[in-house]
């Protein structure tokens, strides 16, 4: 059944530009004309298949949890039930770690390692020709635009199980003269933002080391891991290699504590991967952390002004800035600092909030009223702290949790809003003079997983990304990822990598 073209209240609008005569400080001032809209294009739900129900995965079958008990996964861009996920228990969780085991055992360490390629390659070739199902589902349990899922999600997610299925039976020139090993059943736990790209990021490597498998999903965003596990199950992997438990926190607490499972990769937040370090401190888990950030942007007086207002909006407002690596933070060079404000003032009135099935859509839904709840507290907390903000004049959907786009100017490095992550569309703008300035700005937070340096020097920005304490620094551009790049953050952001060759090495021991 299509979907009804709803014209989310201002979803649709967008700027016409018509420029104004030049003001006294002659900066060109540009004014909006909203009379017109783009029409709506929204995606199909028909496209989709959601059962009413979904169970455990565990050894290649779909089991009752023997908790007897399911929770509603809805849709947060209308509150709308979706269906209702089963809740792993402790012994849901036993039972998965057994069929693990066994297959481990039995069957996984035991074929040749061109053999589990060629699982892998299935899986990946599954989700391309599920490409468009997938990318509809995520959109409808998360709230993330249908672009995104649709060009960057569920095709990422593809090239994750593409490129490690590669390395499985090369893993001796990933590491020469060494002797790999598989460390056993690994526990892998993710979060709400990336659903399916955080099980493809997590499973591929997994399986491509010689590794079997209990996955936990997001309790808010359920529905493509258990999508995933049906391709799964049609790809024939062998029973047990891959289980994939919905559940709620004490699930993922569950795997965390379980004797029998050699290695927890947790995505998720500081606050959750200090209490799992904690929980398996003094046994001899192997363990992998990616968790919060607070990544900077910079903005160089040389920098090419306009790409790096988009890449600014990109980097927060980008699925509504539930991203860990969001640019959180905007550091601009003084001398052009009110030029850079006035941009993105400009271009965050011409963002399209809305539907996240409209194609057109740049905003979509908060993942859930809880994280709506945590950013409308933020937003109040920089207001009380001096700090001026800037919102778009959009009006939101009556139904759903959305979140106008929100800058702060007149940021201190000091005030909440620029130390603690936030995980939605709210940007901290503080300003800078000189190189030493920047650095220590934007190094000074618990943070290091990201940031963004923007000029037009090539050596100012290896200067920059010697100096600046975050894994991953983009120059020129913002959040780009390859399945064939490293991931992962300094401090409190975690420590491993997942992404590229250093990706197998948390799931391998080495020997000789
Ligand atoms: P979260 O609350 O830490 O939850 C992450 C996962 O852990 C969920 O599946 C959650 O279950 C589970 N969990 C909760 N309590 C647990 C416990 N005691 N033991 C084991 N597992 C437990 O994080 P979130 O709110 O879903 O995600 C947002 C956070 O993830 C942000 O801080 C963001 O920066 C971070 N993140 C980091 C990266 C990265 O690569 N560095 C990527 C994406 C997100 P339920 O939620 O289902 O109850
Ligand atoms: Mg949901």
């Amino acid at each position: 059944m299509p979907v009804k073209a709803k014209p989310a209240s201002r979803a649709g609008k967008v700027a016409k530009k018509t420029m104004t005569p030049a003001t006294k400080n002659n900066t060109l001032k540009l004014k909006f004309d909203t009379s017109w809209t783009y029409a709506p294009a929204p995606e199909s739900k028909s496209a989709a298949i959601i059962n009413k129900q979904y169970d455990l995965f565990i050894d290649g079958k779909w089991q009752k949890p023997l908790s007897k008990t399911f929770i509603d996964t809805i849709n947060p861009a209308t509150e709308e039930k979706l269906s209702e996920v089963a809740v792993a228990n402790e012994a849901d969780v036993n039972k998965a770690v057994v069929a693990a085991r066994n297959a481990y055992e039995k069957v996984w360490k035991k074929i040749p390692a061109k053999e589990r390629a060629k699982y892998i390659f299935r899986i990946a070739r599954m989700v391309q020709e599920k490409a468009r199902e997938l990318s509809i589902i995520e959109t409808l349990d998360g709230g993330k635009p249908i672009r995104e899922s649709r060009d960057f999600d569920v095709p990422t997610a593809a090239n994750h199980f593409f490129y490690y299925a590669g390395w499985a039976d090369k893993l001796e020139y990933a590491f020469p003269n060494r002797k790999t090993a598989p460390l056993g059943v690994v526990g892998q736990i993710a979060p709400w933002n990336f659903p399916l790209l955080m099980a493809a990021w997590k499973i591929a490597p997994a399986l491509a080391t010689g590794n079997t498998v209990v996955f936990k999903p997001s309790k808010t965003t359920p529905l493509t891991a258990l999508k995933l596990a049906e391709i799964i199950e049609e790809a024939d992997l062998p029973p047990g290699v891959v289980n994939i438990l919905s559940g709620v926190g004490s699930t993922g607490d569950a795997i965390v504590r379980h004797p029998d499972v050699n290695k927890i990769a947790f995505t998720g937040s500081t606050e959750v991967g200090k209490m799992i370090q904690r929980a398996i401190a003094g046994t001899e888990k192997k363990l992998t952390l990616e968790l919060g950030g607070k990544a900077a942007n910079i903005i160089f007086e040389d920098a090419p002004i306009d790409q790096a207002v988009e890449g600014v909006i990109n980097g927060i407002f980008f699925n509504q800035g539930h991203v860990c690596c969001a640019g959180s933070r905007l550091y601009v060079q003084e001398s052009i600092a009110k030029t850079v404000i006035r941009k993105l003032k400009d271009r965050l009135e011409s963002l399209i909030v809305g539907d996240p099935l409209d194609k057109n859509t740049d905003i979509g839904a908060i993942n859930s009223r809880q994280q709506l709840e945590t950013i409308l507290e933020y937003i109040e907390i920089g207001k009380k702290e001096g700090a001026e903000m800037y919102q778009s004049s959009c009006n939101l959907p009556k139904k759903g949790f959305f979140c106008k786009p929100t800058l702060f100017t007149n940021v201190a490095q000091s005030n909440r809003i620029a130390q603690e992550e936030i995980f939605g569309p709210v940007l901290a703008i503080l300003t800078f003079r000189t190189d030493d300035e920047v650095i220590e700005k934007a190094n000074n937070t618990p943070y290091g997983l990201s940031a963004g340096v923007w000029t037009d020097k090539g050596s100012k920005v290896f200067n920059m990304t010697k100096r600046l304490r975050a894994g991953v620094v983009w120059a020129n551009t913002f959040n780009k990822f390859d399945p064939t790049s490293p991931f992962g953050g300094y401090k409190e952001s975690g420590f491993g990598r997942e992404g590229g060759l250093h990706g197998l090495l948390p799931y391998l021991s080495l020997k000789g």
